[in-house]
């Protein structure tokens, strides 16, 4: 069945976006030199990339601010602005060049960062599915779920901080599931080198990244899903999701209860969808 419509659950975090698109909009070929871009499109391409959006989605939101900026573009001349837009707007619309690239300097800082946090947590989830690669024939005799709350494990130092995932605890969940896809069983993959049995790789449900956010650890077999290869890029780079997600959650809801872990599906979602 179907749950809910995907959009509804589309966050608006793109204020610095729209800030972004403001200051390109007002200042337009002073700010592009003075963020040292040589060009208009250089400067679109490269702040696209670091918002990881499209170069042509950052134009449109700086056509819209064109009407309120009077800039000498076309734009969206004839078109009303958006209540975020005229919002954003008049809380930063006079600010001078100066001003405003303190702050653009700034936004375009935290956009840097979100994308070091999702770079590293890809390339550490690499290391810990190679990990537990060589452990899953050491856990046959190990199945089970976690009956009562566990305590959150210790921080390991990277680039930043992140906490440590233990893949023995990540083996002991594939062998839990039988080495099957839990979003369907029937999902084939291939018969891995080291244990002989079918090939899934663990996948936490509520990513480790929030772990500050629960008092109980989250790096338990009741929290980490067995998945097909294509099943877990889906729940990662996929868009419709939510029936997926859905799925799993309802699967696992009482088992994370009794990890002490609560959470509604709707806050899961987010986390996937942010
Ligand atoms: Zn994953
Ligand atoms: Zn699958």
């Amino acid at each position: 069945m179907l749950y809910v419509e995907e959009k509804k659950y589309k966050i608006d975090d793109n204020t610095d976006i729209l800030l972004m698109a403001l200051y390109l909009s007002k200042f337009d070929m002073s700010g592009v030199l003075e963020l040292k871009y040589s060009n208009r499109n250089e400067a679109f391409i490269r702040i696209s990339q670091i918002f990881g959006i499209n170069s042509n989605t950052l134009r449109m939101h700086r056509d819209e601010f064109d009407v309120l900026t009077e800039s000498n573009r076309k734009g969206w001349r004839n078109r009303e602005p958006r209540r975020e837009v005229k919002d954003i707007y008049s809380r930063y619309g006079n600010l001078d060049i100066r001003q405003f690239t303190e702050i653009i300097i700034n936004v375009l800082h935290r956009a840097e960062l979100r994308k070091i946090k999702i770079r590293e947590e890809l390339l550490s989830e690499k290391v810990y599915i190679e990990d537990t690669n060589l452990i899953l024939e050491s856990v046959e005799k190990r199945r089970h779920y976690s009956k009562s709350p566990k305590p959150v494990g210790r921080k390991v130092k990277t680039d930043n901080y992140t906490y440590y995932r233990d893949a023995t605890i990540a083996a002991v969940a594939l062998c839990n599931a039988n080495y099957c896809c839990e979003i369907d069983e029937t999902h084939k993959g291939f018969i891995r080198k080291t244990n002989g049995k079918n090939y899934t790789e663990p996948h936490h449900l509520i990513p480790i990244s929030y772990q500050d956010e629960f008092k109980n650890s989250l790096d338990v077999e009741n929290n980490i899903v067995s998945l097909c290869s294509n099943c877990h890029n889906k729940l990662h780079y996929g868009r419709d999701i939510v029936n997926d997600l859905k799925f799993l959650y309802d699967k696992r809801k009482d088992l994370l209860k009794l990890a002490g872990i609560d959470i509604a599906f709707e806050k899961l979602l987010e986390m996937y969808t942010k």
